[in-house]
């Protein structure tokens, strides 16, 4: 018997636990193949009862060849990527590690389907996640935004043909994604907001889809775009900073009366200051980056996070030379899926510009900030 661990201890993870043992051990020895054993539930906090285990845990039987494998069920969306680089810092070999199919009662009827109920991550044309820029500038201009919104001095839109183009070329490579989120910069600044949630709709069906925003326009949107926010099930998802408490309440009953679905972050009063001007080569910041996993469209490429399309504003800033325009391109003839998935789980060279560092107060810089705001190294 083939010995492998499920990740998670959620009702998806029982779930794939139950049809990898039961229909699809079955159709494995069907085959004339081995059948499969779970031996454990692979969690990342401390592990609750005997059928759970640490990554470390999993790590070491994995060394000592006592399990041979890991599944990811599909439904841990925002965290796969962060799971994947999780696993490869501990020693897991890529082709070690595989995806679930999206688990639901129609598809679990569908023998055909059960019969590729996994496929090794590197070769799943599926992204647990997915954002993208619709402004670069935003209406709050906070110190630290890692997307260095303060320091877009005009108003930069995506544009949305472009845009339309990008995102038709990823579906012939990534034809399902797990959460899109929409996002800048502040997205409810862009007047076409609904063209780009439409598109992203008729184009990924079964994405949850969430626009990003840190809140101060939601009482100003349009009956139109909130229409087609509940047409085409767009959800809002508010980051939410001291300047909008006063109005919270109201922004909660505002968007609960016009049945648009939200989630809100806890109140954000302290951000890090994550950025460096010395350059650091330890690779093995970016495995533990959390947004290493932010994995951002931009301009006809992929990265595994938006700061090789943002820092261009920085170094414009502050005459700076640091790694822009990094990523995959999209339109490279010679791409193919798994060159795609595994560049987004590699260093990039802006990587070497970033650090965990240390909280400060959140405040409001404006447009008017120095270098000191940005690096932990100033002076
Ligand atoms: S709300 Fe603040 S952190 Fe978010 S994009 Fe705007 S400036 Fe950046
Ligand atoms: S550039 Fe690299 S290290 Fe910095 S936030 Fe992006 S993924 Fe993380």
């Amino acid at each position: 018997m083939l010995h492998i661990a499920v990740f998670g201890n959620s009702k998806w993870s029982l779930l794939m636990k139950d049809i990898l043992e039961k229909e699809y051990s079955d159709l494995l020895i069907q085959d004339g193949k081995e059948g499969i054993i779970v031996d454990a539930l692979v969690v990342l906090g401390a592990p609750q009862n005997d059928s759970e285990i640490s990554v470390r845990e999993f790590a070491q039987r994995y060394a000592d060849g006592k399990m041979i494998a890991i599944i990811i069920p599909k439904e841990y969306y925002i965290h796969h990527n962060n799971l994947v680089l999780a696993f490869l810092r501990s020693g897991i070999d890529i082709n070690d590690i595989y995806d679930g199919i999206r688990l639901n009662d129609r598809v679990r009827t569908i023998p055909k389907l059960v019969a590729g109920l996994i496929t090794p991550t590197l070769s799943d044309p599926y992204l647990s996640y997915l954002e993208f820029h619709v402004a670069d500038h935003c209406n709050l201009n906070c110190k630290y935004c890692t997307h260095y919104s303060p320091l877009v001095t005009e108003p930069v839109f995506t544009d949305y043909e472009q845009f339309s183009s990008d995102l038709r070329q990823l579906k012939k490579y990534i034809p399902d994604i797990g959460i899109i989120r929409i996002l800048g910069g502040e997205p409810l600044l862009n007047p076409d907001l609904g063209k780009f949630i439409a598109l992203t709709r008729a184009l990924y069906p079964a994405s949850i889809i969430t626009v990003v925003t840190n809140g101060l326009l939601i009482q100003q949107m349009s009956d139109d775009l909130l229409a087609l926010m509940r047409d085409k099930m767009a959800f809002i998802h508010i980051s939410f900073y001291p300047s909008l408490q006063e109005k919270i309440e109201e922004i909660k009953r505002f968007l609960y009366e016009q049945r648009i679905p939200y989630t809100i972050t806890e109140m954000t009063t302290k951000f890090n200051k994550t950025q460096t001007l010395t350059p650091n080569t330890d690779e093995d910041f970016f495995y533990s980056c959390f947004q290493a996993s932010c994995t951002c469209l931009q301009n006809g490429k992929l990265a595994p996070c938006y700061a090789p399309f943002t820092t261009k504003y920085f170094n414009a800033a502050f005459s700076k030379e640091l790694p822009t325009d990094e990523g995959i391109d999209l339109y490279d003839d010679e791409l193919t899926l798994i060159d795609l998935k595994t560049a987004l789980l590699r260093p990039m060279q802006r990587c070497q510009y970033c650090v965990s560092g240390d909280p400060y107060p959140w405040e409001i810089v404006g447009k008017h900030s120095v270098l000191e705001d940005w690096v932990v190294d100033f002076g």
